[in-house]
């Protein structure tokens, strides 16, 4: 067995975690409050590559896999959890699924840009009847000679005001329920597609989400990703990859609260001695640790089965699972141990604790992925 990371991956981390320090964690704050990922930011990202990690050189990536994506939402979450998800939806879920699902010609036509940065992507399967259960989406996709007309609407969109290209799943032929749901890229200059107002949310304030209207928008065939009616094969495949960058993005949050914690229960002084010389403060730490540990094995172990090609569905449901909730054990923790201070807008680890939470949300909930992992447990045993 062999646990080392790859040279290549060192350096990344190392370019990343030098950038992030730089450009990321003296604005992260300031992000949160004024809700918005610079676009500035987003430029220098796109700059050093950040968007194109995981995919293969000959389409524009940095050919670095899904451990080498997931390093970089890793060091990025240290510091700002809004901007990894702003480069997630585009990377990890939206270029992601014309990967997975495209063919040679449509990778070849939009990952590049994706992988530079010059466009951004979004992933929109969620609508506001259909959540946990994609299969009753009722935007439709209708045939029209060489054309499709697409109508509906999306909700929940992550990137959905800015992106430039939106993979969008609509049904194809409702009566089968998933098996006529079909996948398409949607440029969002074609006529008929509308943004609504940006959601109002608890934390990630800084990335934006929005609903997306689609008002008989024509798009040709060649948008059609994968074969008709295997568009939920496509969002599932997409959503095993993205769950992983997910986990990512809790093991950096995580890592960052107990830095934060570890040095408060250091500096605080309380009944005439450091907090962190109390057990119960040291309890605390240790269970943190613990969990940061436990999620960074789970993480990193499915990354590596990802890039070897095999099958992950049922451990990425699982890194998404305890990951999301070894977060939120963590950044509870970390709330305590700050005391007041852990409630206020002054200490980062507020910030943290409203971010951490969507996380048992999206990407599918953390009930469904439970039913994932018992289904395949029924299905195939350990
Ligand atoms: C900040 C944010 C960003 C998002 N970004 C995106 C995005 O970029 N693209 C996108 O497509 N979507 C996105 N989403 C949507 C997200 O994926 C959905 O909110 C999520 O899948 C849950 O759907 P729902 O909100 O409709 O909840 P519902 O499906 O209505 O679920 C409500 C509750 O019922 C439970 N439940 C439902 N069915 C079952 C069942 N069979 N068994 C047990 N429990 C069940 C759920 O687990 C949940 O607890 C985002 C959401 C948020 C909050």
């Amino acid at each position: 067995m062999d646990f080392t990371f790859s040279p290549e991956i060192e350096i990344l981390r190392e370019m990343v975690r030098q950038f992030t320090d730089q450009e990321i964690r003296p604005i992260a704050a300031e992000i949160d409050e004024k809700h918005e990922v610079p676009r500035s930011l987003i430029k220098k990202m796109a700059e050093i590559g950040m968007f194109g990690i995981p995919f293969p050189e000959e389409y524009g990536g940095g050919g670095l896999g899904e451990t080498g994506y997931v390093v970089a939402a890793e060091e990025i979450t240290r510091a700002c959890f809004s901007t990894a998800v702003t480069l997630g939806a585009s990377t990890s879920i939206g270029a992601m699924a014309i990967y997975l699902g495209g063919n040679e010609s449509q990778k070849k036509l939009w990952l590049p840009k994706l992988c530079s940065g010059e466009w951004m992507g979004c992933y929109a399967l969620t609508e506001a009847e259909s959540g946990s259960d994609p299969a009753s989406m009722r935007t439709t996709a209708v045939r029209d000679g060489g054309d499709w007309i697409i109508n509906g609407s999306k909700i929940w969109i992550t990137n959905g005001n800015f992106a430039d290209l939106i993979i969008l799943f609509a049904s194809t032929d409702r009566a089968l329920g998933a098996k006529g749901i079909t996948c398409f890229v949607v440029e969002r200059e074609r006529k008929g597609v509308r943004t609504g107002p940006r959601e109002r949310k608890m934390g990630q304030c800084g990335s934006s989400t929005c609903p997306l209207y689609f008002e008989d928008v024509r798009i040709p065939d060649a948008n059609r990703i994968g074969n008709i009616g295997e568009g939920f094969k496509v969002a599932m495949k997409t959503l095993d990859r993205g769950r992983l960058g997910l986990g990512g993005n809790c093991l950096g949050a995580s890592k960052e609260c107990l830095s934060l914690s570890s040095r408060y229960a250091s500096e605080r002084q309380q009944f005439g001695k450091p907090i962190g010389e109390q057990q119960s403060i040291q309890n605390y730490l240790a269970d943190m640790a613990t969990d940061i540990y436990t999620i960074e094995s789970a993480v990193y172990r499915t990354c590596w089965m990802c890039d070897q090609g095999m099958n992950v569905n049922r451990e990425s449901a699982m890194v998404k699972l305890f990951a999301s909730e070894g977060l939120d054990r963590v950044v509870d923790l970390a709330v305590q141990i700050h005391g007041g201070m852990g409630y206020s807008r002054d200490f980062a680890v507020e910030r943290w604790y409203r971010d951490a939470r969507v996380n048992r949300i999206y990407e599918g909930t953390n009930e469904i992925q439970r039913i994932v992992i018992a289904r395949d447990v029924l299905k195939k045993g350990i």
